[in-house]
């Protein structure tokens, strides 16, 4: 019989299992995605829009025929596979702790006429669950995960094209649920990179050729584009980590091999909240929930500030500003303003894991909540509590000429080289327009040692 390949975070044709697992379940098969207001809702606008960029490209890839439809997938995916008298329908498997659930309910509701969800692959290299200890226990800490990781069996990209499938005209099908057009680009004051599979492979072709082997050197500097700029793509599968590793394999360098390892990161927080779904919202570590955080107005107030980039903190600033502008933080500067959040102002880690999910174009609930954790200190590895960024050294160090502040802060566009990173030194002063520091970095640092005293007590 026919069947339904039924895309969610895997918006490309090249290296697609599903399309071989459909082409072996029957003759010809229909193109779904199901605009679910439950993750669309509070995505944001950034995201929201990449999205629908994502599906126009995989739309025109496949000669139109992608059929888009809007609303809960239990109630949606069982009349599509209904109308065309599927018997299976096709997906990767989601981990995450809402997919888990959705795929569940949509499963059951499958059943019930007697059809199928068959799930072939993941978003990830090595499917979450699957990296084990010897003994079958989870890792606890990303270094001998690595390890194992990097020694599963894994195969290479799959062989796969719009061709490989006979889609299904989604017009001739009458009685299924409504289709809906792609919606339009929301307003949006944040630059998004291009959307789809074609500019996702462009990019990495382009980091491939040129800054791969830099990125060693290059990846902590936010004054340079040293990263690949890829999350986006890989967070909507425009490509598939598997194409990566497969094309990073020609590379020897040792930049390569630290390119893996962030890929790594990624395989790892995606284990770690499948086997922890509560990772999401509380502290992976539990002691931690004994670490008292700020509340009222004054916190509102602190909270306000470093959302708009209005600390004084000038490399603070410069991040936060980045992501209004870019819908996209340098992974330097995610690790700056949330250890200034959670460590000078202390205020709870999820107030701005929430504000970066609601900016973020590249936003993934498991990176974004344990990077957030990593850097509180309540996560997984051992990230000690009392490692304190510094925002001056940490400017000074990573962004060493200024270049980077002055790129998104303009108050202080005026102010040359390094001296940007402390302008209340200024023989001038502050310039008009930029605010003073909203807190005192080293008082706030023993207050943050002094609260950290609670967890310890709790351990
Ligand atoms: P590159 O340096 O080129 O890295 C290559 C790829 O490796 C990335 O695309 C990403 O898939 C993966 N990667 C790199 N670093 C990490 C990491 N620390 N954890 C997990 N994967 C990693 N990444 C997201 O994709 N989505 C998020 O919502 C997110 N939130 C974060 C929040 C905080 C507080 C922190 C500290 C990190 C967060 N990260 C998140 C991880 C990292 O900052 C981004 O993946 C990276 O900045 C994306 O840019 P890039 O593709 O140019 O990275």
């Amino acid at each position: 019989a026919d069947s339904v390949v039924w895309f969610r975070r895997d918006l490309r044709v090249r290296d697609q299992p599903i399309f071989l697992a459909a082409a072996d379940s029957g003759p010809a098969a229909l193109a779904l995605f199901v605009l679910d207001p439950a993750l669309l809702d509070p995505s944001g606008p950034a995201r929201r829009t990449f999205l629908y960029g994502c599906l126009r490209a995989l739309d025109d890839a496949l000669g139109g025929r992608l059929l888009v439809v809007r609303g809960d997938p239990a109630d949606v995916v069982p009349r599509v596979a209904a109308a065309v008298g599927a018997g299976t329908v096709h997906v990767a498997a989601d981990f995450g702790p809402y997919g888990t659930r959705r795929d569940q309910a949509v499963e059951e509701a499958l059943a019930v006429d007697g059809r199928e969800l068959v799930r072939t692959g993941s978003p990830y290299a090595v499917a979450p669950g699957r990296v084990t200890k010897d003994d079958g226990d989870p890792f606890r800490v990303f270094t001998p995960f690595r390890r194992t990781w990097s020694r599963q069996r894994r195969r290479g990209p799959a062989d796969t094209s719009a061709a490989t499938v006979r889609w299904i005209d989604p017009s001739d099908e009458g009685s299924g649920p409504r289709a809906v057009r792609i919606p339009d680009d929301e307003p949006l004051d944040a630059a998004l990179p291009d959307p789809g599979e074609d500019a996702a492979h462009r990019q990495w072709k382009a980091f491939l050729s040129d800054a791969v082997d830099r990125y060693g050197e290059d990846r902590n500097r936010p004054d340079v584009e040293g990263t690949s700029r890829m999350s986006v793509y890989l967070k909507w599968g425009c490509i598939h980590p598997r194409t990566m590793l497969h094309d990073l394999s020609r590379h020897r360098s040792g930049s390569a091999e630290t390119y893996r390892t962030e890929l790594a990161w990624r395989e790892f927080y995606a284990d770690v909240l499948f086997r922890r779904p509560d990772s999401a919202r509380h502290n992976y570590d539990r002691a931690f929930d004994a670490l008292p955080s700020a509340s009222g107005k004054r916190a509102d107030e602190l909270f306000a500030a470093w959302r708009e980039g209005r600390t004084g903190f000038p490399i603070v600033d410069a991040g936060m500003r980045q992501l209004r502008a870019q819908a996209w933080m340098h992974n330097r500067l995610r690790m700056i303003v949330a250890s200034f959040l959670v460590k000078d102002l202390h205020l709870p880690w999820w107030w701005g894991a929430r504000h970066f999910m609601q900016l973020l174009v590249d936003g993934d609930l498991a990176s974004n909540q344990h990077g957030w954790q990593w850097t509180a200190g309540s996560g997984t590895d051992p990230a000690p509590y009392f490692r304190i960024f510094n925002p001056v050294t940490q400017g000074e160090r990573f962004d060493p000429d200024g270049d980077y502040v002055r790129r998104f802060v303009p108050e202080l566009a005026d102010v040359p080289g390094r001296a940007v990173h402390q302008p209340w030194k200024l023989p001038d002063g502050v310039p008009d327009g930029y605010p003073q520091p909203i807190v005192d970095h080293r008082a706030e640092r023993d207050e943050a040692l002094a609260r950290y005293e609670r967890v310890k007590a709790a351990r």
